[in-house]
């Protein structure tokens, strides 16, 4: 049965008021005020029945999991010690001096039961009021990822086939649901199909940098423009490449914040052809770098590259720098291209070989299905603008992540498995937006403090220009009297 916190206030406890122990400027007291946390009642009540023992109020739950990583407090079990002793957090929860602080295992359980959409409720709402606010601008995004450390030592890996990893995988999860009474989804994308994890079967080997490859997270993220406000994220296993979550984090992102995106800033890992036709298909103008760039790159430099062969839609042929046709002659699906290509002959006797293949099979030419609308997306991303959103976003991204590495226990999981790791990065997510919302506040307060203060001046400065004035004219008509007549 669903408990729920009495905070009447405990009059003859030692004639400590709590209320008046924790200072005006508080950040706890700000977040208090700014946070409605009781909608946590709400959501999570089908999870508990009408009748048996009381739990702890989940709006007391949802706020001590807030405290664990608003604080970055080493581990719930040192989280219980601490409420105890100090005062604010007391006040936070509204407990009494006197109030028993309930077990750890509350918060673990608390989770299972729950799952994670309540949490993903508390993120959504923290930009819902950043967009109330006036600090969310909606138009330009900046997407990055950036990986987590999963709470499982690279020893635990285990190689294997295939199979014998996916059998062991399911048997994990039907393990796990009988001692959880969870449930893990189906929906996990099979990751590094040879080996996995004994500790957490979720997470994904993958390399860092030049470092060894171990079990990891990835966490992707949105940014908004106007203040840095995270306005969506998503987190996979480690190997989930960058590029295929691009648009769908568009979509999470007009999806809380009600605005309809504009321009996508990200790096070349995400700009690939699907990510630029897609972008192209909703009027989005791409700043990504361009990975089909980079790729071509040291090719191109030794030899012409693609886009000084001229395309003749009404043929449907390439036409070289020598005059030549290229013909079609293969589709490659998957890629959505199709390659056209020279007679070798032809280009055996050409004068301009060397500048243009190193074959003796004549050149090929790619073309996308959607190419015109590649092009438009290559000439935004190469633009000034495009350089100059993706030196923005490099500051942007980084202030971000490390903010939360620094304070909020980002780069490590707390607990295993995928969807509570999810639950991690929305607490994470929601904590830095509930931030920005605070500096905000403080900063809209200082700046109406100073204000006053001006005005105040101001007035003290005509009070005592107008008494100056009237007693020169006293002295004036004083002088003026005592003249001869
Ligand atoms: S090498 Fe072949 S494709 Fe290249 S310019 Fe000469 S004829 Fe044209």
């Amino acid at each position: 049965m669903m408990g729920q916190q009495k905070s009447e206030p405990q009059l003859f406890n030692y004639a400590v008021n709590l209320e008046k122990r924790v200072r005006a400027n508080h950040p706890l007291r700000q977040v208090k005020a700014a946070i409605d946390f009781s909608f946590v009642r709400e959501e999570v009540a089908p999870c508990y029945g009408s009748n048996g023992n009381e739990s702890v109020d989940p709006l007391v739950i949802m706020k001590m999991m807030f405290l664990l990583f608003f604080d970055d407090i080493k581990s719930e079990r040192e989280l219980m010690e601490v409420i105890g002793e100090r005062l604010d957090y007391l006040w936070f929860l509204d407990y009494g001096l006197d109030e028993k602080i309930p077990d750890h295992s509350v918060l673990s359980k608390a989770r299972a039961r729950w799952g994670k959409e309540v949490f993903e409720s508390l993120f959504v709402r923290t930009v819902e009021q950043c967009v109330e606010a006036g600090l969310v601008d909606g138009k330009k995004l900046y997407v990055d990822a950036s990986l987590i450390e999963a709470d499982a030592a690279k020893e635990s890996v285990i190689k294997g086939a295939p199979e014998l990893i996916a059998a062991l995988k399911r048997a994990y999860r039907a393990t796990e649901s009988k001692l959880e009474e969870t449930s893990t989804p189906e929906s996990y994308q099979a990751v590094n199909d040879r080996m996995m994890s004994r500790s957490d079967p979720d997470a994904a080997c993958v390399r860092q940098g030049s470092g060894q490859s171990r079990p990891r997270y990835k966490h992707h993220r949105v940014i908004d423009d106007a203040k840095g406000v995270i306005t969506a994220t998503e987190t996979t296993p480690g190997s989930i490449a960058e590029n295929k979550k691009l648009m769908e984090l568009v979509d999470q992102h007009e999806q809380n914040t009600g605005c309809r995106a504009q321009i996508i800033v990200a790096d070349h890992k995400y700009g690939t052809s699907e990510n630029f036709v897609a972008c192209q298909q909703r009027g989005i103008t791409s700043h990504m770098g361009d990975a089909l760039g980079k790729a071509q790159q040291a090719r191109e430099k030794s030899v012409f590259g693609d886009e000084v062969f001229t395309y003749d839609p009404s043929r449907d042929v390439y036409l070289c720098p020598a005059g030549q046709i290229l013909k079609p002659r293969r589709v490659y699906s998957i890629r959505r291209t199709v390659e056209y290509k020279s007679s070798a002959r032809i280009c055996g006797a050409c004068v301009l070989r060397a500048q243009c293949t190193r074959s003796s099979h004549g050149r090929t030419v790619q073309r996308h299905e959607k190419q015109a609308a590649l092009d438009v997306a290559h000439t935004q991303a190469h633009s000034l603008a495009a350089r100059r959103d993706r030196k923005r976003r490099h500051h942007l991204m980084e202030r971000s992540f490390a903010d939360a590495a620094n304070n909020h226990h980002f780069k490590r999981a707390r607990w295993r498995r995928l969807w509570r790791q999810q639950i991690q990065d929305y607490l994470i997510a929601a904590i830095q937006n509930v931030r920005i919302l605070l500096a905000h506040q403080n900063c809209r307060k200082s700046a109406a403090a100073a204000v006053s203060l001006q005005k105040a001046n101001l007035r003290k400065r005509c009070e005592v220009l107008t008494l100056v004035s009237f007693m020169k004219f006293r002295l004036r008509s004083a002088s003026f009297a005592r003249l001869p007549r």
